[in-house]
């Protein structure tokens, strides 16, 4: 493996980056020119790297109009909560039977870690161990097909939690929701993970819809 991400890589993280945080909104129109003079690359690195994210699901491309922000829609937020479910549910139940020591030690950890960061409020961190979280499970479910779906997943679920946390007043759903995942994969519960996982994302999906569609007619 090489040391040096291509160049369509680092400008895809910059860009990834951007819309994550909201600097480029929903629906914001991404000019090539542009980012070809701000990174200073040639056009074909630029294309290249709004391949990537378009290939995430994060832009899309309109034929002669360009490249854009993707607009989240009620039914996206129903469709990507019900397939984050799917697959986090299968990933949880394999995990009580695949989970090594050190990984259910390195999940409790992050369990841990989030307990910590509700009690200090800081949401951006909490958002982040959310998906360290269940990227974990998946990774202790030892099925590289799944890990691969998941990970083509991932920008999407990062842009679904960020989008879903103004949701919540407090944080404090946040342990309960996930300590008795932890606590089914330790005692092997398969049942019990896959369905604490099965709709650990309904409610989330439902109310981001809802919200969606209450602005849609504003
Ligand atoms: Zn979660």
């Amino acid at each position: 493996m090489s040391k040096h991400p291509s160049l369509d890589v680092v400008i895809a993280d910059k860009l990834r980056k951007k819309i994550l945080t909201g600097a480029l909104p929903l629906g914001a129109h991404l000019i090539e020119a542009e980012y070809v003079k701000e990174f200073d690359v040639s056009h074909g690195t630029v294309r290249s790297a709004l391949k990537r994210l378009e290939y995430e699901g994060l832009v899309e491309s309109i034929p002669r109009r360009g490249v854009f922000v993707v607009e989240i829609h009620p039914n996206d937020a129903l469709e990507l909560s019900t397939l984050r479910d799917s697959l986090e549910s299968l990933a949880a139940k394999r995990a009580a039977s695949t989970a090594s020591p050190q990984e259910m030690k390195k999940l409790k950890g992050i369990l841990e870690k989030m307990q910590h960061e509700v009690m200090r409020d800081n949401r951006k961190e909490c958002a982040a161990l959310d998906l360290e979280f269940h990227r974990h499970i998946v990774a202790c479910a030892h099925h590289s097909r799944l890990t691969a779906m998941y990970a083509q997943l991932a920008s999407q679920t990062e842009m679904f939690i960020n989008l879903t946390d103004p949701l919540h007043d407090d944080l404090e759903h946040m342990v309960p929701l996930h300590e008795p995942i932890v606590r089914a994969i330790e005692t092997q519960d398969a049942e019990l993970a896959f369905r604490l996982s099965a709709d650990h994302n309904r409610r989330d999906g439902e109310l981001l819809a809802e919200q969606i569609s209450r602005r849609g007619r504003t």
